[in-house]
């Protein structure tokens, strides 16, 4: 308990040196219109920072981080929810693309364990969702995801969307899917 809150001390020193510099500035003018226009969703793995993996800077884009960077119901209402701020809000644009990336050596893939699996659903979880949880595979689960987002029809086909796959031993990163609306 105690490294824990020693290390959050730091990243609250951190945060002084940040405020001290002008980065904020550096936000977009209208905040769901990223710098760069992406939207990235990966796994929470701090091995996946988009920061450095990507070298996403405050303002660059909007990212969501999941349990394998699946596209959760809860995922998908979120994209549909900054899709229909774009179309009432901003609608001539620019829209942004979204790229979704799953990874090698996920530790979602522990899901893919019955037994794991119906342990942890005892503490209160739907096995059934869990189940649909694991990257074993992460071309095929980010190939099938991509699909997922492009086929819901509450998200705006403005959005263009596409698939990768992270290496965590090379640090390179995979197009499984190319952008496509
Ligand atoms: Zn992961």
């Amino acid at each position: 308990m105690k490294g824990i809150v020693m290390s959050l001390s730091t990243l609250l020193e951190r945060n002084k040196a940040f405020a001290a510099t002008g980065t904020r500035t550096k936000a977009p003018a209208i905040p769901f219109i990223p710098n760069q226009l992406a939207y990235v969703i990966t796994c929470i793995d701090p091995r996946t920072e988009p920061g450095e993996i990507l070298g996403v800077e405050l303002g660059d884009a909007i990212v969501q981080r999941v349990v394998g960077g699946r596209a959760t119901p809860a995922v998908l209402r979120d994209v549909a929810y900054i899709s229909y701020l774009l179309e009432t809000k901003a609608p001539e644009g620019p829209w942004f693309e979204l790229a979704l990336i799953h990874h090698t050596d996920c530790g979602s893939a522990f899901l893919a364990d019955a037994q794991l699996r119906a342990d942890f659903a005892a503490r209160g979880y739907d096995e059934a969702e869990l189940a649909a949880i694991p990257v074993v595979d992460p071309a095929a689960t980010v190939r099938a995801d991509v699909e997922k987002i492009v086929s819901a029809p509450q998200v705006s086909s403005k959005i263009r969307v596409s698939g990768h796959v992270y290496d965590v031993k090379t640090g390179l990163l995979e197009t499984v899917v190319p952008a496509a609306s």
